[in-house]
């Protein structure tokens, strides 16, 4: 018999086994939309199981389309581009042309330097060692950008497959949803989550007669900042609409924390305004610097929040890194939760994130 495919997330449907993937009541399998129990849920109830598969698993799901010719279309996350970046990429997809797609870009301040984001995302794929053709900035909620990538596509996969990869949580199934909405009108057929990793198996959109666009699991990433942190937290760090740049001002010798998932520690420099750039919701608590491991140690996960308690098990400890800032305007980058905006050259601060989550510096996209 064909295998049975969830419309949610592509896996295929079973009967037997209702922890693991693909679990569909044998009632379900004869509706016109067919979900399996799990994406029932998430679309329903808005809950989400518990994924049992391993980045092993996920990994050999991918490579499989490796040997194929097409094109790849690699989805990241703008404010999570060092988590997103797959630097697997070329051994999982073969020599397939890529294009960049930076999603998520409705969330930045209207006066954010696209031109600089761009050469920035081209900059980080070149660092990770992967060859990209093009970069389009998008967003999979609002629309933007998703007409002129289409066009892209259109012409560069001449006539072939396209594959759309990326990490779990950077809107693939948004995206891919709004393609299909595109193409089809159907709202709603893949599964959309906070939570990382409820995209599984693939899920094809016919593009012509004799081609497809295939959407491929995500891809688990230990550097992903979302893979640590609770799902309520997920909600507090990820921004739900345009940030708000806050600005402090600050002397040497302060500390800014960023809930407890993040800290800045000013050692050196003259007084300037560090611009910070994170979910509206994420609290940004100041502080003398030689206060500061104290606060930290008495008051993580109480007004120091995120982490709450769940995340306090599976987050790594935090860890630091000195940056000796020579030029103006430079960004410290946290990645998943967002940047801090440096004015001054000649500025030392000391950033604490979680290890395996690298921080980073780049110029200032605003
Ligand atoms: P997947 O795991 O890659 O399939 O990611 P999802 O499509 O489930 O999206 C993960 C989260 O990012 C969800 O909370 C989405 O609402 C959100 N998201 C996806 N695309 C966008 C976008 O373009 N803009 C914004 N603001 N959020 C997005």
């Amino acid at each position: 018999m064909e295998d049975i495919h969830c419309q949610g997330c592509g896996a295929p449907t079973q009967t037997k086994n209702q922890d693991e993937i693909g679990y569909t009541p044998e009632s379900a399998l004869s509706k016109e939309v067919i979900l399996c129990q799990r994406c029932f849920k998430l679309k329903h109830y808005n809950e989400i199981q518990d994924v049992s598969v391993t980045d092993d698993d996920f990994l050999k799901m991918v490579s499989e389309i490796r040997d194929v010719d097409g094109l790849a279309v690699h989805l990241i996350d703008i404010f999570d581009v060092n988590g997103s970046m797959i630097k697997s990429l070329a051994r999982i997809i073969g020599d397939k042309p890529i294009i960049l797609v930076g999603n998520k870009v409705d969330l930045l301040p209207k006066s954010t330097n696209k031109q600089k984001l761009i050469n920035w995302l081209k900059k980080s794929a070149k660092e990770a060692g992967i060859k990209v053709q093009d970069v389009h900035l998008i967003s999979s909620i609002r629309g933007h950008g998703i007409e002129k990538l289409t066009e892209a596509i259109e012409v560069m996969r001449k006539n072939r497959n396209v594959y759309v990869v990326g990490t779990t949580n950077v809107g693939k199934s948004t995206f891919i949803n709004r393609l299909i909405q595109q193409t089809t009108g159907d709202k709603n057929v893949i599964t959309t989550s906070y939570f990382p990793g409820t995209t599984l198996g693939f899920i094809e959109i016919p593009l012509d007669d004799s081609s497809v666009l295939i959407d491929t699991p995500g891809i688990v990433n230990k550097e992903q900042m979302a893979h640590y942190v609770s799902k309520s937290d997920l909600k507090v760090i990820t921004p739900a609409k345009e940030i708000k740049p806050r600005v402090f001002q600050l002397n040497s010798q302060q500390t800014l924390f960023f809930g407890g998932l993040g800290r800045i520690d000013f050692i050196k420099g003259d007084k300037q305004s560090f611009v910070c750039y994170f979910s509206n919701q994420l609290d940004i608590h100041r502080t003398k610097f030689e206060n500061a491991d104290k606060l930290y140690d008495d008051h993580v996960g109480e007004f120091l929040s995120p982490p709450d308690e769940s995340t306090r098990t599976t987050l790594p400890k935090l860890v630091q890194s000195t940056f000796k800032i020579r030029e103006e305007k430079m960004d410290i980058v946290f990645p998943g939760l967002g940047w801090v905006m440096i004015p001054e050259a000649n500025t030392t601060v000391i950033v604490h994130s979680p290890r395996t989550v690298a921080v980073s510096i780049r110029k200032a996209l605003i």
